[in-house]
């Protein structure tokens, strides 16, 4: 039933500039797909030279899985495009900050820059409530971006919650968070 009332619909940049706003519309537009799957609206993009390589939406709820966050799905089809574990050179675009499971996968993954739209004090890996990507002893520290698109990534993350504040999304923002 979830899945009928997203009020939000996909965007489609021009595909002439491919900055770091253009991802996050892919990022996002993955988020209202995940939304209309009846799960947390987060979407990921994996981008390589200006190709994507990975581009998942959050997954928790249909796989039963709680690692299959949109980050970690897309770091999985990446690395499989890529034939390689390491992602050097790759840029990660996902709409919300990173939790301790995703930001600590970009770093493992030796992902160049994480760019994310909305923060997440609670539980965001990426300076938000911790800086993984900044840990001295780590041996990979990925370039952390945030604020991109963030107002249209939160409009869209604050709505799904308030649509289904009440009821099931109460165990649903307790998952997420
Ligand atoms: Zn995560």
């Amino acid at each position: 039933m979830a899945g009928q009332g997203c009020p939000f619909e996909k965007r489609f940049p021009s595909e002439l500039v491919r900055d770091d706003a253009y991802f996050m519309w892919l990022a996002y537009n993955l988020a209202v797909d995940a939304w209309r799957a009846d799960e947390v609206p987060v979407g990921a993009v994996i981008a390589m030279d200006g190709v994507v390589i990975g581009a998942a939406h959050n997954q928790t709820i249909s796989l039963r899985d709680p690692t299959a966050h949109a980050e970690l799905l897309a770091v999985t089809q990446a690395a499989e495009a890529l034939g390689d574990w390491r992602l050097s050179g790759a840029a990660l675009y996902v709409t919300k900050e990173p939790c301790p499971m995703c930001a600590g996968a970009a770093v493992m993954a030796r992902i160049a820059r994480v760019v994310f739209a909305m923060g997440d004090p609670k539980m965001g890996c990426c300076g938000g409530a911790v800086a993984l990507h900044a840990v001295a002893t780590f041996n990979h520290h990925p370039i952390v971006t945030g604020g991109v698109l963030e107002d249209e990534c939160r409009q869209l993350m604050q709505s799904f919650f308030q649509l289904k504040r009440g009821g099931e999304a109460g165990d649903r923002e307790a998952a997420w968070n």
